[in-house]
């Protein structure tokens, strides 16, 4: 026999296992579904393989996810038979975490008080196991492959890897076993109406069958096993949604939307999604991938097929196609005529879905915009087609209130008011005490305030709604001489404007070169001068952002 090679954990898994041993999430229950997840997931992928490798599942043997409790030995074992892992696989996927941002979001999990909650955000996955084992073994073979291996670790600070022993091999004759040796105060998780209350309240609807092995008697499937997307709404509880959700995103919190439904037609698919009530962590990805999985009749396909567009990414869930070919490889999803539709009708559908919440339950779309606002509005920059769509969506806190829609605001124009204005800066307080808004305040004039840094970019594109162009208050061509003062200044108008040519003629010379030019302006009621970009010029909040970039 070999001697198992050592290996040290990635550092940010340590840091992790160190999380959770000093188990800063209650919720240990969560572990289960976590692994089921995973045997799923496998599962997934060996049926996806097997549309080209049909050799991959001869054996006949359907995949499956099995659970089987020892009490003598003390271990919970989850066994799948999906696609399995090779020595490579069990070093990466169980040694590291490849997602971008887990560093900084690990260091934040360690600083903050409420780690519970934002563990959440994250997704533990296979390490949640580490809260209820001591030690986990992991043997695994690829599936087609001759060769099993084991990966065993105690958490701490790595894991240890070796080809498995003959009985092993020839226990494990596809996918993987993992065995927990469980914590003493997880003892619990031995027993099968625990295991059947877990997997009923979590993973009932994992589309493969889940196996309870009791220790005497024989296996029996203890989850409904139906894709929950192909069932009819009527049939649907809240409660199925809810857990359906948590599923496919790896999720705690509620889903703030839901939108099932199958369309019919040229072409015939379900879609199920889900709006997150709260902000996951790597949402600002510069990869900016989608979340929404594809499958071609009940076959998972891909989990990054770019249904929806970027500036959708939070939307969670499945589609299911009844048209696609199977075999369509994931190259060839881009340039597929059929997804094309597919992927322009949901998108439309989920943004009416999105408008008739914000009309309907606006508490429910408050929480959508409130995490997933600034994600939004980037399609406002990207997506010409439904910009005006997308600006009617968007909520903006102006200086009439909070959560104004544009609709609100071209309802309660002035008199002689043609343009929508707007403001960017990094705060409301500060923008507040901006000299720019005194001549709008004091002709009543609503001022979009602008603080989120996207905003500087859907700005710098022309646009208008409902007919009026939006308008930055900070650029030079503003004219607000026809619309009428609240109430009228006593001041002598005349008097002031007797020395403005030589006023003016003095700061030119004083600033020379670093300005383009110096206006006498209606703006300003109680402020003696501001800066302004000229007009068509770009937003200055837009110039320090490109400056930023530029270094
Ligand atoms: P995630 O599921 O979000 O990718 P996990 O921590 O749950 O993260 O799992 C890490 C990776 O380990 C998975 O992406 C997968 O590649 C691999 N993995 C875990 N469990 C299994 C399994 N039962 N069969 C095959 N691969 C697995
Ligand atoms: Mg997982």
């Amino acid at each position: 026999t070999t001697v198992p090679e050592s290996q040290p954990f990635q550092a940010e898994v340590a840091e992790l296992l160190n999380l959770m041993v000093h188990s800063v999430y209650s919720e240990t229950d969560i572990f289960l579904r976590e692994l089921i997840s995973n045997a799923s997931d496998a599962c997934d992928k060996l049926r996806y393989e097997a549309i080209s490798a049909p050799d991959l599942i001869a054996d006949g043997a359907p995949p499956r996810i099995r659970i089987a409790p020892d009490k003598k030995a003390n271990t919970l074992s989850v066994v799948d038979s999906g696609i399995g892992m090779d020595r490579q696989e069990l070093v990466d996927n169980l040694g590291t975490i490849a997602r971008s941002g887990t560093k900084s979001f690990i260091s934040r999990l360690t600083e903050a008080k409420d780690g519970a909650n934002l563990i959440g955000q994250f997704g533990v996955g296979f390490y949640a196991a580490f809260m209820v084992a001591e030690r986990i073994v992991v043997t695994s073979r690829r599936a087609g492959s001759d060769q099993v291996f084991v990966w065993s670790s105690s958490g701490g600070s790595g894991f240890e890897i070796a080809p498995a022993s003959d009985e092993d091999a020839q226990r494990v004759t596809r996918g993987t076993e993992i065995v927990l040796h469980l914590k003493k105060e997880a003892a619990k998780y031995l027993e099968t109406y625990e295991i059947e209350r877990i997997v009923r309240a979590y993973s009932d609807n994992i589309q493969f069958p889940i196996e309870l092995v009791p220790e005497e008697g024989e296996p029996r499937q203890i989850n409904s096993a139906s894709a929950l997307w192909q069932r009819p709404r009527s049939e649907l509880t809240p409660e199925d949604y809810k857990q359906a959700y948590q599923q496919v995103a790896g999720a705690f919190d509620e889903p703030a939307m839901t939108l099932h439904y199958r369309a019919e037609g040229r072409q015939s698919y379900a879609v199920m999604l889900f709006a997150p009530s709260t902000k996951p962590f790597d949402l600002f990805d510069q990869a900016r991938k989608g979340k929404v999985k594809l499958y071609v009749r009940r076959v998972f396909i891909a989990d990054d097929a770019d249904v929806l567009p970027a500036y959708l990414r939070f939307i969670r869930g499945v589609i299911d196609s009844e048209d696609l070919p199977l075999n369509i490889s994931r190259e060839m999803l881009q340039n597929n005529p059929q997804l094309t539709q597919i992927r322009k009708a949901v998108t439309g559908r989920v943004i009416s879905e999105l408008e008739s919440l914000g009309e309907k339950e606006p508490e429910a779309f408050a929480k959508i915009w409130d995490a997933f606002g600034p994600v939004i509005k980037e399609g406002i920059w990207e997506d010409f087609e439904r910009r005006e769509k997308l600006l009617g969506l968007s909520r903006f806190t102006t200086t009439k209130g909070e959560k104004r829609t544009l609709k609100q605001y071209v309802d309660d124009l002035r008199p002689n008011q043609t343009d929508i204005y707007y403001l960017t800066g990094e705060s409301v307080e500060r923008l507040k005490s901006n000299p720019k808004l005194e001549s709008a305040t004091a002709r009543g004039i609503e001022v979009l305030l602008l603080t989120d840094p996207v905003d500087a970019f859907w700005t710098s594109a022309p646009l208008d709604f409902g007919g009026k162009p939006l308008k930055s208050l900070s650029q030079g061509d503003i004219d607000f001489a026809l619309i009428p003062l609240l109430e009228e200044k006593t001041e002598d108008k005349a008097e002031s404007g007797a020395d403005e040519a030589t006023t003016i003629a003095l700061i030119k010379d004083a600033l020379g070169e670093r300005v383009s030019d110096v206006r006498a302006s209606q703006r300003l009621t109680s402020s003696a001068s501001c800066l302004v970009a000229g007009g068509g010029a770009h937003d200055r909040m837009l110039e320090r952002l490109l400056a930023m970039q530029n270094k």
